[in-house]
C-alpha cells in the first residue's frame, strides 16, 4: 500500500524539489519521483493482537538506564577527535512517582530525584591524532576501557562485567571463553577464573578482562571508529542495569524481584560485543528458576520495530500486545527469507513486543524471556502481569509512549548537562592532547 500523499512528508517539502534548475534530467525526475512516492507493504499476516494479562502486582521500584555518546572534531588539521560518553541509572520510587506531575514535571521534583538516586559515569576516548606519549591509540583505548570501568562508581561496573562474564552466581569458577589476543592476534587469550588481568599464553602480552568484549578488533593502531565509543557506552549501560541487579541478587533478592529495570533501547548486544547477551540470558534464566522473576523493559525508539508500530499500531485494539514471530519478524518486517538463523539469536536478550496502551500511548518494549525462544508465547516474557500493572504509573503525557524513567534518565545522561559542545572542544584544543 503507498501512503498517502502528505501524511508522512509534508507536500512543501516535495514541491520545493520541484523549483531546482538542475532537475532536467529525466532519469533524476524519475528517481526523485520514486523517493517522494515511498512505498510501504502493508503486512500480509494479520498481527496476533492479545489482550494484556491482568493481575500482577505494581513494582515499587523503578531504575533507569541511560547513556549518551558526543565525538568532539578539531576544525582545522590534524583533526583531533575525541568521543566523551556518558551513562546513568537513576531509581525512582512509586512514592517519588505519584509525587510527579505527568504532564509538565516540576523542575525541583526532578532534581530532588536526581541528587538523591542517579548513579553518573562519564568518560573520554582519544580517538583520533590524540596521543598519550609512548602509547598507541589503540592501547590507551583499551587501557581507558579498563580503568574506566576500574577506577569509576568503586570499581562496580568492572565487578559487574566478571559477575557476568565468569557468570559468578552458578558456583562453577569458569574460566574466560577464549577470544583473540590484541597484542599477538591468536585467538588463544583467556583470563582464569575472576581475574581482571592476566598474560596472553602465547605472546605474554598483558590482557584486560575487557579485551574479551573485542573493542580492539574495531581499531586501527592509531584512531579508532566513534563505534568503539558507541560501543562502549551500550556495554557500560548493560553493566549499570546489571549492577542494580547484582547488588539485590547478592544483599536481597526479595526486593530484587520488586524492581523494574527500564532501559533506553533494544536489550541487545551486537556483534563481537554479544559475548555477554548468553550469560544474560542464563542468569535471568537461572534467577526465575530459583523464584526471584527479574523484571527488565528495554524501550526502542527508532528503527524498524518503531516504523512497523506506527504502520499497524493504529488498527490495533487498545490494552493489547503483539509479540511477533521469527517469521514475522523476517518477512513483515526486515523482508528477507525465513532461511537462516532465527532473528535475535546471537545478539539480543528480549523479545520484541508491540504494546497498544491506547491511542495516545503505543511503544516498542524488549522483554527477556530468559533462554532464547525463535516464537515466544505471551507468558513466556518474564514478570509480563507485573510489567503492565506498572507501565501505567511510569507513562509520561509530554510525549507519545514515553516512559518518565527513560524521560529523566535521558535528561541526566544527554550532553545538555555538560558543558556545551563548544566548551568541551576549547576545553580539547586548549590542554593541547
Ligand atoms: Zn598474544
Amino acid at each position: 500500500m503507498t501512503y498517502k500523499a502528505g501524511q508522512r512528508l509534508p507536500a512543501e517539502r516535495a514541491s520545493r524539489l520541484g523549483h531546482l534548475e538542475v532537475l532536467k534530467s529525466e532519469l533524476v525526475n524519475k528517481l526523485i519521483k520514486s523517493f517522494e512516492e515511498p512505498t510501504f507493504n502493508i503486512p500480509s499476516k494479520n498481527p496476533n493482537w492479545q489482550a494484556i494479562p491482568t493481575g500482577g502486582i505494581p513494582l515499587s521500584i523503578v531504575f533507569g538506564i541511560d547513556g549518551a555518546m558526543q565525538p568532539i572534531e578539531s576544525e582545522s588539521p590534524p583533526y583531533k577527535r575525541l568521543a566523551f560518553v556518558k551513562t546513568a541509572l537513576l531509581r525512582i520510587d512509586q512514592f517519588a512517582l505519584s509525587k510527579i506531575d505527568k504532564e509538565s514535571p516540576h523542575p525541583f521534583a526532578l532534581r530532588d530525584i536526581l541528587s538523591d538516586s542517579a548513579l553518573y559515569h562519564a568518560t573520554v576516548f582519544p580517538l583520533q591524532h590524540v596521543s598519550i606519549p609512548g602509547v598507541s591509540s589503540y592501547h590507551a583505548i583499551r587501557k581507558i576501557i579498563f580503568d574506566s570501568l576500574k577506577l569509576d562508581l568503586d570499581g562496580e561496573a568492572l565487578e559487574t562485567l566478571k559477575w557476568i562474564a565468569y557468570e559468578k552466581w552458578d558456583g562453577k569458577r569458569k574460566g574466560l571463553p577464549i577470544f583473540e589476543c590484541p597484542h599477538c592476534e591468536e585467538t588463544v587469550a583467556t583470563l582464569p577464573y575472576d581475574a581482571e588481568k592476566g598474560n596472553c599464553p602465547k605472546c605474554k602480552g598483558e590482557l584486560f578482562i575487557t579485551d574479551m568484549l573485542g573493542f580492539h578488533l574495531e581499531m586501527a593502531p592509531d584512531s579508532a571508529p566513534n563505534s568503539v565509543a558507541m560501543a562502549y557506552m551500550n556495554i557500560h549501560e548493560v553493566l549499570l542495569l546489571f549492577t542494580g541487579v547484582r547488588y539485590y541478587w547478592e544483599k536481597n533478592k526479595d526486593i530484587l524481584s520488586k524492581c523494574l529495570f527500564v532501559k533506553d533501547g533494544p536489550l541487545a548486544i551486537r556483534a563481537q560485543y554479544s559475548k555477554l547477551v548468553n550469560p544474560i540470558r542464563r542468569f535471568i534464566k537461572h534467577a526465575k528458576e530459583q523464584g526471584y522473576p527479574i523484571h527488565i523493559i528495554g524501550q526502542e525508539k527508532t528503527g524498524r520495530f518503531c516504523e512497523h508500530l506506527e504502520l499497524i499500531g493504529r488498527n490495533a485494539p487498545e490494552g493489547h500486545i503483539f509479540i511477533p514471530s521469527n517469521q514475522y519478524i523476517k518477512e513483515e518486517i526486515q523482508h528477507r527469507p525465513i532461511t537462516g538463523a532465527p532473528y535475535g539469536k546471537d545478539t539480543n536478550y528480549g523479545a520484541k513486543v508491540f504494546v497498544k496502551l491506547n491511542n495516545f500511548h503505543q511503544m516498542v518494549l524488549n522483554i527477556p524471556t530468559g533462554e532464547f525462544m525463535e516464537n515466544p508465547q505471551i507468558y513466556d516474557l518474564i514478570g509480563v502481569e507485573n510489567i503492565f500493572e506498572t507501565l501505567p504509573t511510569i507513562l509520561s503525557n509530554r510525549y507519545e509512549g514515553a516512559l518518565l524513567p527513560i524521560e529523566l534518565g535521558n535528561g541526566i545522561a544527554s550532553l545538555s548537562t555538560y558543558p556545551s559542545t563548544q566548551i568541551l572542544k576549547i576545553f580539547a584544543e586548549a590542554r593541547g592532547i
